[in-house]
């Protein structure tokens, strides 16, 4: 028979033919690649955790005992990642627990150390997304649960919503027995300080009619973790107590899925910094969508954001981001960034300054 009247005939059972040829290809594409980009991910050979704890550093305000603190609690919040990730645990379990941990330092900006508002208070937002389900959770403007992060992982798989801010986030953190404490538990002498001279420089700011200075340049100090675990999955989160100095109500990026917390299935991006610019950014989303759409590799990408775009756009400040090939980039702007990861051979590596070299995985 000619074949073309053999199409006209049969051709119902020709599509089902080539269904049947096609799918397993189909299948075998989607199993090789992750996200809505078409080139494979290559994967790691082991777990890897990358860690910031905000990129405020400032070499002179910093005392030789604040900088041992800090690199304790980075390389502790490290190794207790890792061993969830040892554990054959996922990526989602990591990140919590590393964030836990830097929370409960007073070192950082999060929840205990977190920075004063305006009025004199600590008001801590958080959120974590799971790079392989798309799944997230988020909460703002809380002032007595004690890891926020919990709250935030809690409002991701407890509740039909993505983000839960004040009072009724923190009704949900009692309904679900996450831990609340007194708002004093978040009170340090030196956070409480950095808003006396914030509000004498905007005094004196206010009085001589000149232009303010970055409100709080100098207080980032936001914490972050990204995760890739046994599986090649990838998660994301942040927790901060923001700005100091910071007017009622405000949220920075922090909280938000895409400005400072984003994870799909090839790249998690946790960021620090002036907030309002990484939200008009939708810098972590953006990074990471340089590397879906764009090809562009992770460092490119988070450079071009972090170092090039926010700065241009008169922000500062810096993030992490990890890929799912195990790929790493720390970009900063400012005198140094908080950071660390931790890889196959299980030893934290730290750094703080700027001029300070810090091996990738
Ligand atoms: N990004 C945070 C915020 O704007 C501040 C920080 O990174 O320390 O709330």
């Amino acid at each position: 028979m000619n074949p073309v009247h053999a199409l006209a005939r049969y051709p119902l059972r020709l599509s089902a033919c080539l269904l049947l040829v096609a799918a397993p290809l189909l299948a075998l594409a989607q199993a090789v690649t992750s996200g809505s980009g078409a080139s494979p991910v290559p994967r790691p050979a082991s777990p890897l955790l990358v860690i910031h704890g905000g990129a405020g550093v400032v070499r002179t305000g910093l005392s030789a005992q604040d900088e041992a603190d800090a690199r304790k609690a980075l390389a502790a919040a490290l190794l207790a990642g890792h061993a969830r990730l040892q554990a054959g645990e996922p990526a989602l379990d990591a990140v919590t627990a590393a964030i836990t941990v830097l929370e409960d330092a007073p070192q950082f900006n999060a929840a205990r150390g977190a920075v004063f508002t305006h009025d004199g208070r600590n008001e801590l937002d958080a959120s974590i997304m799971d790079g392989a389900s798309g799944r997230a959770g988020a909460i703002a403007g809380v002032h007595r649960v004690r890891n926020p992060i919990v709250l935030a992982r809690a409002v991701m798989e407890h509740s039909k919503h993505v983000m839960m801010v004040g009072d009724g986030a923190e009704a949900f953190a009692a309904e679900q027995g996450v831990e609340l404490v007194d708002p004093s538990y978040f009170r340090t002498e030196k956070r409480w300080q950095q808003l006396q001279h914030a509000l004498a420089a905007e005094a004196k700011a206010q009085a001589s009619n000149t232009p303010l200075e970055l409100p709080g340049k100098a207080y980032f100090g936001t914490v972050g973790a990204l995760a890739l675990d046994a599986q090649g999955k990838l998660a994301a989160g942040t927790s901060t107590g923001g700005m100091t100095n910071k007017r009622y109500g405000r949220v920075g990026d922090s909280p938000i899925i895409g400005a400072g917390t984003w994870a799909d299935g090839r790249c998690a991006v946790s960021g620090t910094g002036w907030g309002e610019f990484y939200i008009r950014a939708a810098a972590a989303h953006e990074i990471c969508a340089r590397v879906r759409l764009a090809g562009q590799p992770l460092a490119r990408a988070a450079d071009g954001v972090i170092n090039r775009d926010v700065p241009a756009a008169g922000g500062d400040g810096g993030a992490i981001a990890l890929g799912a090939d195990g790929s790493v980039a720390f970009p900063f702007n400012t005198e140094g960034m908080y950071r660390g990861w931790i890889g196959a051979d299980g030893v934290p590596h730290v750094a703080v300054f700027r001029d300070e070299a810090l091996p990738l995985p």
